[in-house]
């Protein structure tokens, strides 16, 4: 008999909240990380993700302090030292989590797990066995199969860069695409933009994209449109990006390719286990993160289902109560997951976008808007606007879609997704009193 109850490959947001949550309830677990703890999230994603991002506020910031009325003289920004700073920090974690899996008597298996069958996986030498087994082995980056593209770096090599670059060029439309050219350019660097489509963000509701492209922009950052890349090659010391119809970008000193994730699958022998992927090679999961082999399951960004850490972190951790908590009902409800893009400046989005809601609820859906310039721009030169979106539907006017661009909105969605997911009415919303004088309060008077 196995002397494990538990198995979890990956030691990511998800392994890591799956893996601990089950040993709270007596499960014997094993985690099997090569690298070290946190996964994408803490070492290479919105852990030092986020530093850069407050690093690039503060560059805001020193702009509009002269007319706050401070004397300020800024003598330049230096970004090895940022990089040390946010290096220390990212290991001060990953220290912490491997103090917790000591506390809690998690094994840590420091290789990659393979596996022999659907209740083996190996790991180097060795060969774990137990009734259930989760894969939690997360994605990475996807870089596009042309020419040169190796000269390029991805999200990954954005982490590792050790001077910023003063010309930069990021291929992608995605959040990821949008913050890392946010940052680039408020710490200094000349930043151009290229999107397969004609706009970023293109999943998002259509106000947040527009707004943000004209924020992008009053920012200096170049957008080019239409841009397939068919080949990158050096020009001299530096890039130049070819496009598939002749155009010709740069030169770049840097570029980043930010066109997606792809599932961590390679290696793991999942057809030993007889797992099957989807045609992006996500490893196909139920309502109950279940896969089609009994007691092997499958949590994050490796299912392809709304990569986000908190998603991985409550999936494995419903999972384990549901396994071992004896809680035969819980599992994650997908919907209505509220999001953050750090761009500048910062958007939040839950529920439906307005056309989304059409699609669905087509007539009985009312949108309200607003677009306005914050009050702390009212004594700054730089301005950037703000602007929301409620979509509602039905003769109750439910509502389904929430949408943010503008200061501070990363920190106003999360309360505001707790009345969506409680099903919140726009009368809820207007019984609700402003916090006055705030951004926020916007939600509450929308008429
Ligand atoms: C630049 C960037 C910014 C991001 N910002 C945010 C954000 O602001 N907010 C947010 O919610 N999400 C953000 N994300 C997404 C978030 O990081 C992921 O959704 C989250 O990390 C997924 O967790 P996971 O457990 O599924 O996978 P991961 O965290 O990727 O962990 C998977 C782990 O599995 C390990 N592994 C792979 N193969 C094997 C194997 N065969 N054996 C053993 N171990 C293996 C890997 O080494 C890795 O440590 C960001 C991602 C990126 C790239």
């Amino acid at each position: 008999m196995s002397s494990l109850d538990l198995v979890v490959i990956g030691g990511g947001s998800g392994g890591l909240a799956c893996a601990q949550r089950a040993v709270e309830y007596g499960a014997r677990v094993a985690l099997l990380e090569p690298n070290p703890l946190g996964g994408t999230c803490v070492n290479v994603g919105c852990v030092p993700k986020k530093v850069m991002f407050n690093a690039a506020s503060l560059a805001h910031g020193l702009e509009d302090a002269r007319e706050y009325g401070f004397d300020v003289a800024v003598g330049g920004h230096d970004w090895a030292a940022l990089k040390r700073g946010r290096d220390a920090y990212v290991a001060r974690l990953n220290g912490i989590y491997e103090a917790n899996l000591a506390r809690k008597g998690i094994e840590w298996i420091r290789d990659h797990g393979r596996f022999v069958d659907a209740h083996s996986v190996a790991a180097g030498a060795r060969v774990l066995n137990a009734p259930h087994v989760v894969v939690a082995t997360g994605g990475r980056p996807v870089v596009p199969a042309i020419p040169g593209a190796g000269l390029g770096i991805t999200s990954d090599g954005f982490f590792a860069l050790t001077e910023r670059p003063a010309r930069v060029a990021v291929v992608g439309s995605g959040y990821i695409a949008v913050e890392l050219a946010g940052m680039f350019a408020a710490l200094g660097s000349a930043v151009t933009v290229a999107v397969r489509h004609d706009r970023v963000l293109r999943h998002f509701d259509t106000m947040l994209s527009d707004a943000l492209m004209t924020e992008m922009r009053a920012d200096g950052i170049a957008i080019v449109d239409q841009a397939v890349p068919a080949a990158l090659r050096r020009a001299g010391e530096h890039l130049k990006l070819d496009l598939a119809d002749g155009r010709c970008i740069g030169p770049f000193d840097a570029l980043v390719w930010a066109i997606g994730r792809e599932p961590n699958t390679e290696g793991l022998a999942l057809e030993q286990a007889g797992l099957h992927c989807d045609a992006a090679g996500n490893v196909v999961t139920d309502a109950w993160q279940d896969t089609s082999v009994e007691g092997v399951h499958a949590i994050g960004d490796v299912t392809g289902r709304a990569a986000l850490t908190p998603v991985a972190i409550a999936a494995g951790r419903r999972l384990s109560d549901r396994l071992f908590g004896g809680q035969a009902d819980r599992r994650l409800d997908y919907e209505n997951i509220a999001t953050v893009i750090f761009s500048h400046p910062p958007i939040g989005t839950v529920g439906l976008t307005e056309q989304q809601a059409r699609e669905r609820h087509g007539d009985a859906v009312k949108v309200y808007t607003s677009g306005f310039v914050p009050m702390y721009h009212a004594l700054t030169t730089r301005k950037r606007r703000a602007a929301m979106k409620l979509v509602c539907t039905g003769p109750e006017q439910r509502v389904v879609g929430l949408h943010v661009i503008g200061a501070g909105a990363d920190e106003m969605t999360q309360g505001f997704a707790v009345a969506l997911k409680m099903g919140a009415t726009k009368r809820d919303f207007d019984d609700t009193v402003a916090i006055h004088p705030t951004s926020a309060e916007e939600f509450v008077t929308m008429r």
